[in-house]
């Protein structure tokens, strides 16, 4: 057995890689840079975890989503794995003792937010660390080409200058040819080195259907479907409505968005996981980081304004490689929404500035100011404040971010802390001082341990449940104890924040460049249209299509989605076919899409589909890439 099937067994239990793990622990191993791409759920993590565990030294992992990174902290800790995190939910001080732990405490994994890179007190101590590997999970985000750019990323370029002979490990799910290349210039990968693994998912089978009466036709398919699924619909009010109709006909669901408090996010996720709700209504806010392997059906209820976040989405279903249905639905509206999308995403130039100054004085960072600085923000108070639309203030924030000015980064759900910053000797003298703390000092120091020498997560309301107080009463305590010096208490924190990459520029040099905005509004054009192909094309297969997309050109039909399946014997006469033919020829003397041509044709819609599918299968019709349709001039080319 290799080393590192041994770590893997020993460790997770598990006997066997999937495929591609191996590759890239091996290359990571040689010392190549490597750029690993796998589809969500493929087992990404265990590359790296066990890598730096068949190595002395610690890992450095940059991933964006704080929640993901105390998942892993905390797993990893279970196996008795030593790791950490660091990330702008935590004090100054508990930044600087974990940091200290990272160099002297024989750790194996640092876990780091990506704007923690840049950081001056990160970099004092980075020489003091023995590092292994720099892993950058999520690494799309370095790209601007990519569909989640965050400035940020782009710093950890500059870890590579000062660890000049670690190799990086780039990871990610999605990514097209044109990203991947970015990918590996953006991090100096000293050699190209893309291991990848087809994004053929053998067990999903991909259905799209436009009905104008949708709800109607989810509730059937909910009903048909067997096991646990979800639902995807582009807004939080929907998510209410629809769950309550899918309750109405008695299915157990729920509903899901970022807008609720992470509490009870939390007990909705749980209650899905375990079995408990059924189907899960939801915004895309629900997902990341959920490992739930018997996921049956991942219904959208219209599209997503990608092929990369639908492939993420409608991926999440199936991972127990058992069949699953990764089911579309859509109305003719979905289409014009989603094609207005794109001038929505793009606020006038305008807009945007008078968000980035509002920003700026909300925080009263003078120009100049600012560079590194994480802080709080409230989308909804601050749009409010201003009188602005907050769907406005979210797409002008996003180019802001694509511009590198600022970053917004997902809620952080930081328990409270508390540290005793007094020794025992100093604590008595306190308490004999102040009866009346006496009582809550023992408590708090009866239900947590290691109290005196870090911070421990503590929970107000147990601790209130503990002592028969209100929480009121406890949070009075605590804060009273934090006055007097004895604790230093960080209460539970749960708000979105802003990071600026750089200091406040005056308004008159905010550059949103017209190449830059140009630029990300077509390539955002391009992902809508392609997803518009993808939700209203019949001809060919689906799974192909988003292959396709993501640069698989190789690939061969599913045989199980609803083109492949309708695409049975022509069943036609070859008078009727001959008519159809002929029609279809003389409707593409100009090339047109494939909506416009059924338009243009006459007769059965069926039988048109049809000989129009025979026609592409015998490459009669080709498809441009502008999704176009063309009649082959054959005799001409040869
Ligand atoms: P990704 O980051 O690629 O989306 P994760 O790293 O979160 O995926 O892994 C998804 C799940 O697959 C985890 O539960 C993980 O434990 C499991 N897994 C990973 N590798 C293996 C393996 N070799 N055998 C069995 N399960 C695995
Ligand atoms: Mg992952």
């Amino acid at each position: 057995m290799s080393d590192f099937r041994a770590i893997l067994t020993r460790y997770w239990g598990y006997s066997e890689f999937r495929p591609l793990q191996e590759e890239i622990i091996e290359s990571v191993a040689k010392g190549n840079d490597t750029l690993g791409l796998m589809p969500t759920g493929g087992g990404k993590s265990i590359t790296f975890q066990v890598y730096s565990l068949s190595k002395p030294g610690l890992c450095l992992v940059i991933t964006p989503l704080i929640s993901l990174m105390k998942d892993q902290v905390e797993n990893l800790n279970k196996k008795g794995i030593k790791a950490l995190a660091i990330h702008s939910g935590l004090s100054q001080q508990e930044i600087k003792i974990t940091l200290d732990k990272a160099c002297w405490g024989d750790y194996k994994f640092l876990y780091l937010s990506p704007e923690r890179v840049s950081t001056e007190r990160f970099r004092n101590h980075l020489p003091q660390m023995d590092i292994n590997l720099i892993t950058v999970d999520e690494a799309h985000c370095i790209s601007q080409w990519g569909y989640d750019f965050r400035p940020s990323y782009r710093r950890i370029t500059e870890l590579r200058e000062l660890l000049p002979n670690v190799p990086v490990l780039a990871l990610t799910a999605t990514a097209t040819r044109e990203v991947e290349k970015d990918i590996q210039k953006q991090l100096n990968f000293k050699k190209e080195n893309v291991l990848r693994k087809s994004f053929f998912r053998e067990n999903l089978i991909y259905i799209v259907r436009e009905r104008e009466d949708k709800l109607q036709y989810l509730l059937q398919s909910v009903q048909r479907a067997k096991g646990t699924g979800i639902i995807y619909v582009r807004s939080r009010k929907l998510t209410k409505e629809i769950s309550e109709y899918l309750r109405r006909n008695q299915i157990t669901s729920d509903y899901y968005h970022a807008g609720l408090s992470s509490m009870v996010r939390e007990r909705k996720q749980d209650d899905w996981k375990s079995g408990k709700t059924r189907v899960i209504v939801a915004t895309n806010a629900f997902g990341m980081g959920i490992d739930k392997a018997n996921v049956r059906f991942v219904i959208h209820f219209g599209p997503a304004d990608s092929p990369e976040a639908y492939f993420q989405e409608a991926g999440r279903a199936g991972r127990d490689g058992k069949r699953a249905y990764a089911v579309l639905i859509y109305g003719k509206s979905d289409i014009l929404a989603l094609k207005k999308n794109v001038t929505k995403s793009f606020p006038e130039v305008d807009v945007i500035k008078r968000v980035y100054q509002a920003i700026c004085n909300t925080f009263q960072l003078a120009v100049g100011y600012g560079k590194n600085q994480t802080k709080d923000f409230k989308l909804g108070e601050f749009a409010s404040k201003y009188s602005m639309q907050i769907q406005q203030v979210y797409n002008s924030i996003k180019i802001l971010q694509r511009e590198g000015y600022l970053e917004l980064t997902e809620e952080a759900d930081n328990p409270a802390r508390v540290n005793f910053i007094v020794n025992r000797d100093e604590l008595y003298k306190f308490q004999v001082a102040n009866s009346s703390f006496d009582g809550f000092t023992k408590l708090l120091l009866r239900s947590y341990s290691g109290l005196f020498t870090d911070y421990v997560p503590i929970n107000e309301e147990v601790l209130a449940k503990r002592a028969n107080l209100s929480v009121a009463v406890v949070y009075r305590f605590l804060n009273h104890l934090n006055a007097h010096k004895v604790i230093h208490y960080i209460p539970r924190k749960t708000t979105p924040y802003i990071y600026f990459p750089k200091e406040r520029v005056d308004i008159s040099r905010l550059k949103i460049t017209k190449e830059n905005y140009g630029d990300r509004r077509r390539e955002y054009q391009k992902r809508i249209d392609a997803m518009i192909y993808y939700s209203t094309q019949k001809l060919k297969c689906h799974s192909q299509v988003l292959l396709e997309y993501f640069g698989e050109t190789e690939s061969t039909r599913c045989g199980k989605c609803d083109v492949c399946r309708e695409r049975n014997e022509l069943d036609l006469s070859q008078l009727e076919f001959d008519r159809i033919a002929e029609d279809i020829k003389s409707s593409l003397t100009e090339a047109c899409t494939f909506e416009e041509l059924l338009m243009k044709l006459k007769g059965n819609e069926t039988q048109k589909i049809k000989v129009i599918r025979w026609l592409m299968d015998n490459g009669k019709i080709v498809h441009r890439i502008d999704y176009k349709l063309e009649w082959r001039k054959k005799e001409a080319t040869n």
